[in-house]
């Protein structure tokens, strides 16, 4: 497939694969690369999918997914978004990423294009790919927080445009956008009726310093027949594993999106429906407890980062990824005698000499920087941040 073979494998799957052969060789490496919770799924959730077995609940679901779970979903729509949602007009799909993919390859034809601010989720761009799309990538620095501004965003939309996807809290930098940001992104979207918008808001309870957390659909009702707000149980329920998202938008697009996946999975995993039901409308203390771990271990990360000569990290406001600026490191020598290039240089080395995996920016489409996930204990992160704060001073 012509698509296929222009499609990059997922950067983080390739440190994945590094990290694998190090420690088959007997190294003893810390992580930073994860993108999932460290967490187990909250009891009751797991034994909510035991049950479903256990009743015998193993046979197809309806396409979309089964109604009490895509009723639940509604209700949870309402309750923390402020959008009234008709149940048939969300979708149970095999994981947030299979809502964005069912999306873009109802609605994309060859070369219309996919507005994705940079850096991004590494798997927008390749999606947007497969899909026979074009991904238009907008660079948005340091200097705006990693945000796209409305200007960008303007000078990006061509007749050709046909989705611009949204990702707040953001993988990899955690910037979070704010009701105003959304809004001034909103009037620029009102003047361009062709464009439909994904909102990613797979990190939403993951937010920190009592932000409010917004998304596009909730700030611009005008726009809400053109937005497809996307999420699932995988960060705020540590559920990665049992491969739920789910979204909500206008009804043609969720009976498009449930057409194809008539065709590809039937609809999602029985048993984790039933365990995504138990998450969404048994107690929510989870989400609290989680999002006070990561905010505590933000603090303690971004301080140590900070404290390794050369980096620099902003505090980010949501998920948990540190974005660190690896800009005065490059044309340095490492105690190995490597000469650091590139963010990807610096991403190897540091796997090579402090036995540290993280990700280099760049496969984000932002370098230098790199990419550290602080989905661990404490005491990890802690061995992990002093192994590149040495890294760092020993450059020459
Ligand atoms: N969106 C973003 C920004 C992500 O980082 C991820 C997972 O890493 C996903 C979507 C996909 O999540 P899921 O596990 O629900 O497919």
């Amino acid at each position: 497939n012509r698509f296929l073979a222009d499609a990059k494998p997922s950067a983080t799957y390739k440190v994945m694969d590094r990290v694998a052969a190090r420690r088959a060789g007997g190294a003893s490496i810390i992580s930073l690369s994860a993108g999932e919770p460290d967490f187990d799924t909250p009891a009751h959730v797991a034994e909510a999918g035991i049950a479903a077995i256990r009743a015998g609940q193993t046979r197809y679901t309806q396409v979309a997914g089964l109604r009490p779970l895509r009723e639940a979903i509604a209700a949870k729509f309402l309750r923390e978004n402020g959008l009234a949602v008709d149940w048939r007009d969300t979708l149970v799909c095999s994981g947030g990423k299979q809502v964005i993919f069912n999306a873009l390859a109802a609605t994309l034809n060859e070369f219309d294009e996919v507005v994705v601010p940079a850096p991004y989720w590494v798997s927008y761009p390749e999606i947007v790919q497969l899909c026979g799309g074009k991904p238009v990538t907008v660079a948005c620095g340091a200097d705006t927080g990693f945000k796209l501004t409305p200007e960008a965003l303007a000078a990006a939309i061509t007749p050709r445009t046909r989705w611009l996807i949204l990702n707040s809290p953001s993988n990899p930098t955690g910037a979070v956008y704010s009701r105003v940001e959304l809004q001034a992104l909103a009037d620029v979207l009102l003047k361009h009726p062709q464009v439909l918008v994904l909102s990613d808001d797979i990190y939403e309870h993951l937010i920190f310093d009592d932000l409010e957390f917004f998304t596009l659909a909730q700030v611009e009702p005008r726009l809400r027949e053109r937005v497809l707000t996307m999420n699932g149980v995988s960060k705020a329920y540590a559920m990665t594993g049992w491969r739920i998202g789910f979204g909500t938008g206008p009804r043609w697009l969720i009976e498009a999106m449930e057409k194809l996946q008539g065709q590809q999975t039937s609809g999602a995993c029985t048993i984790s429906q039933h365990a995504a039901l138990a998450a969404l409308t048994g107690p929510q203390d989870f989400i609290h407890e989680s999002r006070a771990v990561f905010q505590r271990r933000r603090d303690l990360v971004v301080e140590w980062l900070n404290q390794a000569p050369g980096l620099h990290c902003e505090v980010p406001q949501g998920a948990f990824y540190a974005f660190a600026s690896c800009e005065a490191w490059l044309g340095k020598v490492t105690r190995a005698g490597t000469t650091l290039n590139s963010d990807e240089d610096v991403v190897n080395a540091l796997l090579d000499e402090a036995n540290v995996a993280t990700v280099h920016g760049s496969a984000f489409g932002l370098g230098p920087y790199i990419r550290i996930a602080y989905a661990l204990d404490d005491a990890s992160l802690r061995q992990a941040c002093k192994a590149i704060q040495g890294f760092g001073q020993a450059l020459a």
